[in-house]
């Protein structure tokens, strides 16, 4: 059984990321939730390990970790 290991240890990576929209929702693979979402809505994010695509609640999670401020 190989449980779901979400990509947590990167939350602190110092690298940059934002939040860009499309005009019909698109499903793509969230890389920190490692889940299949389909919105319009989505980050990327530059990683020491290069771009990363990420879900809008991870955004949201990041951006309010980076900023100091909870939700
Ligand atoms: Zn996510």
């Amino acid at each position: 059984m190989a449980k779901t290991e979400k990509n947590k240890r990167m939350d602190n990576d110092s690298g940059d990321f934002r939040l860009m929209r499309t005009q019909t929702a698109e499903p793509f693979f969230c890389f920190r939730c490692q889940t299949e979402k389909k919105s319009k809505l989505r980050a990327e994010w530059q990683t020491a390990q290069g771009m990363k695509t990420i879900c809008n609640g991870c955004y949201g999670f990041l951006l309010s970790k980076r900023t100091g401020r909870a939700g």
